[in-house]
């Protein structure tokens, strides 16, 4: 082509990239990669490898270690070894390491490029932009979290040996997000890259040992999920497991580590929608659309997947997007002016071609250019769906490739309704050019980034993570810290409960029958929307004193009165949408109620419990105080304005996470009860109560100072009986959004079961607080427990 025909037709030349450097690189290693562990290369005791292949042209690239259950054993106790001297060393000291290691990336970016994009399929343009960027970014601003420990999470602690796991579609970027932050906060790591890209994570380990990261630190691990990835997040050693890939893989880790008090986050994927309204910039939208779905060949967990169109706009936006596809250049990735390169693996892509399929059988309209395709290799052509209904499985399930299923709506509330149709909540973007409606619209969307005439926008010092089925826990900013620290005064926790346990079965003894007790109501009924309600299932429960004297009896309730409970709590939508200052005002008046029968209720606790009458009083006293805690804290937990990238800001808000359902521990009878609902709804949260089984008199008294105290009816149901049974029942329930256990559930079987709707959840693990200490029994863990983080971007000083 001359240059006067390169000026009529516009047309892109190629500008490769040279390869050379990457595969020098390999060769230097024989194209074959042992496993990186204790500052070692160590073989794998397996004595397996497995190839790994260029998905755009199929050649192969290298062999890598398998590692087995003894490898990963071998790593995890040389984190365990270095753990205690990386702790000690301190923030400052660790925070030069960091910087040591964001400086090497720095150094040589251009070489983690390229082997991305050889390793991965994906454009270079993409690596050397973004990919290698945004790590290297995540190890600058952790080491800044490292020095600032000290002061930012005094009462923190690391967690320990962290095991990772991370998925294909941005090996580099996700093995920053993992291990920045875990280092940062003293903890030493073993990190699972992904089978089919394991070289990024390996060419890493020799910049920890360029500049001089103590031995065990890092360990990388390279090998199979079935296998190596099992058997890191099964280890008895490994305290916390982080892990970034598919919800049904995230759903299998919960449910491995359920009840063994090992943390866990989870960042799973997404059906994120991408919602333009008729008053949009449409020519803007349309690029945000190519960035949303067809970024990184659509192999994101946030891909904007389900475009939402305003009906009035919706022929016109299709045109211009059609328009635009046909301009989408796809081809060798290594070309510079590549806009899609190949999918990661044959399976990848068969399992793309099979969900189209599936959409044209079910009736979807189906759009692909005829853009030109090299013929080896994995590609695949940009694609939109349209007439799709929401129903399709391609507008539920997730695609993770280069498709676009489009609906439209007419009015805002459709735009909502159907961008919160989907079982997964990770991201969602908003297009108007009114400020009034992205804002209106912003809050009502579940999911955790929010992106304001923006996509895919990510940053280190803003968190990232899902809601509901998008798994929970999220990655950067000082959000993301807390994931990888635990509360020092943990260690506080006792192993037997703080008050004399009454012991079953014993004999009465008339010692407490005091005639203060008289003359009070001894048959106390559940309370459910506002409404006192007898059980369902027409049995009661005897209520004893501690000395084994019957004082009453509660309803047994049963999974019925749940259902009715949470269904309550569901339709309560006053109480989450007032501000803060006025539910502060709410639990203000609860306490000025509570205190106007702090005698009745000093009784209630004696008379349950072996307390004396002067400890239940000041039990109702703490009571109070927590109380005013909450009260206080109620328009103070109040989110952030991150610095993130040039012309954006990004709001971080605390939001409820919803219906919460809330086991309650068997001591101190009203301060545990009041320490566990108070703290969930001071955020918004309607919950559902189970309290304790062997007093939950106070708790049920307590419901009349609900009625009284302007509590809307559903924004607490308190539902007694078997604390076992009805914490496994609520587990299960899909429409619970959390559960807290500081009572008798079984751990295990919770968190087991909260891993089908993936709800958040937080145990105790067989320890009890003291309730009586503030340092235990409230304070900002509470509040966090209580909320997820939503981050709003936001064009500001565009
Ligand atoms: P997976 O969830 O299977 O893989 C993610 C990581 O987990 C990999 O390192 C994998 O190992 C490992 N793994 C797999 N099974 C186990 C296990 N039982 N125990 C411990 N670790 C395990 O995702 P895939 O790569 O298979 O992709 C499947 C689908 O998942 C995609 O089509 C996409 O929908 C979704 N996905 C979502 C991602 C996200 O960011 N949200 C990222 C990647 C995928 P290995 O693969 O090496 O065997």
């Amino acid at each position: 082509m001359d240059i006067k025909e390169i000026y009529n037709t516009m047309e892109y030349g190629t500008a490769p990239e040279s390869a050379s450097a990457a595969i020098e690189y390999l060769e230097n290693h024989q194209k074959k990669f042992n496993l990186f562990i204790d500052g070692e290369w160590q073989k794998p005791i397996s004595e397996k490898f497995e190839k790994t292949y260029n998905p755009a042209n199929q050649e192969f690239l290298a062999e890598i270690a398998e590692a087995g259950e003894a490898d990963v054993d071998l790593a995890v106790k040389a984190a365990n070894k270095a753990l205690p001297e990386w702790v000690k060393i301190g923030g400052f000291e660790r925070a030069k390491y960091l910087y040591a290691i964001a400086r090497q990336l720095q150094k040589h970016s251009r070489l983690f490029a390229v082997l991305e994009t050889l390793d991965n399929g994906k454009p270079i343009r993409e690596t050397r932009d973004i990919d290698i960027p945004i790590a290297i970014r995540h190890f600058y601003h952790h080491a800044g979290w490292a020095r600032l420990m000290d002061t930012e999470m005094k009462d923190y602690q690391e967690v320990g040996v962290i095991g990772q796991i991370i998925p294909w579609n941005f090996p580099l970027m996700m093995l920053a997000w993992k291990i920045a932050p875990a280092l940062a906060m003293g903890n030493t790591v073993v990190l699972k890259p992904a089978e089919l890209t394991s070289l990024s994570a390996l060419l890493f380990a020799e910049i920890c040992e360029k500049v001089g990261l103590p031995k065990g630190v890092v360990n990388i691990v390279t090998g199979s999920g079935t296998v190596a990835g099992s058997a890191l997040v099964n280890h008895a050693d490994v305290h916390k497991v982080a892990f970034t890939g598919s919800t049904n893989v995230g759903k299998i880790l919960r449910r491995e580590t359920a009840g063994s008090g090992k943390k866990i986050s989870l960042e799973l994927g997404g059906k994120s929608p991408f919602i333009v309204f008729e008053d949009a910039d449409l020519d803007a939208a349309v690029e945000g659309v190519v960035d949303a779905i067809w970024f990184n060949q659509g192999e994101v967990c946030c891909a904007g997947s389900r475009l939402l169109v305003q009906e009035s706009v919706a022929e016109k936006f299709y045109a211009k997007l059609k328009t635009r596809m046909a301009k989408l250049r796809i081809g060798n990735p290594m070309d510079k002016s590549i806009d899609m390169g190949a999918i990661v693996s044959k399976n990848q892509i068969e399992s793309i071609k099979n969900l189209v399929k599936i959409g044209v059988e079910e009736g979807c309209e189906l759009f692909q250019c005829e853009n030109e395709m090299p013929e080896n290799g994995y590609f695949y052509p940009p694609t939109l769906f349209t007439n799709v209904s929401t129903t399709s499985t391609i507008a539920q399930e997730e695609i993770f490739g280069p498709v676009l299923v489009a609906m439209t709506f007419r009015s805002h509330n459709e735009a909502v309704a159907l961008a919160n149709n989907t079982k997964y909540g990770l991201a969602a973007s908003i297009w108007t050019e009114n400020i009034n409606i992205a804002l209106d619209i912003a809050p009502k969307i579940k999911a955790g980034s929010i992106w304001i005439n923006c996509t895919n926008q990510f940053d280190a010092s803003s968190g990232f993570g899902g809601y509901r089925e998008s798994g929970f826990g999220r990655e950067g900013g000082k959000e993301g810290l807390y994931e990888y620290v635990k509360p020092k005064l943990n260690k506080e926790f006792a192993d037997q409960p703080i008050l004399e346990a009454r012991t079953e079965n014993q004999e009465p003894r008339v010692e407490n029958q005091d005639s203060r007790f008289e003359g009070i109501d001894k048959t106390a009924k559940m309370y459910i929307n506002g409404k006192q309600a007898r059980p369902d299932g027409g049995y009661s429960l005897d209520v004893m004193d501690f000395y084994g004297n019957k004082i009453g009896e509660v309803g047994e309730g049963n999974r019925k009165d749940l259902r009715n409970a949470v269904e309550a709590a569901r339709n309560e939508k006053s109480w989450s949408g007032m501000t803060g200052h006025s539910r502060a005002q709410v639990l203000y008046y609860l306490a000025e109620n509570l205190s106007y029968r702090a005698e009745e209720f000093a009784k209630r606790i004696a008379s349950q419990t072996n307390q004396s009458l002067k400890s239940a009083e000041d039990e109702v006293e703490k009571s109070i105080e927590r109380i005013y805690y909450y009260a206080a804290m109620a328009d103070k937990y109040d989110g952030k304005a991150h610095s993130t990238v040039q012309r954006m800001t990004t709001l971080a808000m605390p939001e409820a996470i919803g219906v919460m359902a809330i086991i309650c521990p068997d001591e101190n009878p009203l301060l545990g009860f009041i320490s566990a609902i108070i703290p969930a709804i001071s955020m918004g949260n309607t919950v559902v109560v189970v309290p304790s089984e062997k007093s939950p008199l106070s708790a049920t008294d307590f419901y009349q100072i609900l009625e009284t105290s302007d509590v809307p009816a559903g924004t607490v149901n308190i539902v007694t009986g078997n604390q076992v049974e009805l914490s496994t029942e609520l587990a299960k329930h899909y429409d619970v959004d959390g559960i807290w256990n500081f009572g008798n559930g079984d751990c295990k079987t919770i968190e087991t079961l909260a891993a089908d709707s993936m709800k958040r959840s937080w145990c105790m693990y067989g320890k009890y607080r003291n309730w009586m200490l503030a340092e235990q029994g409230e304070g900002e863990e509470f509040l966090r427990h209580a909320t997820e983080i939503k981050n709003i971007w936001i064009p500001y000083g565009a």
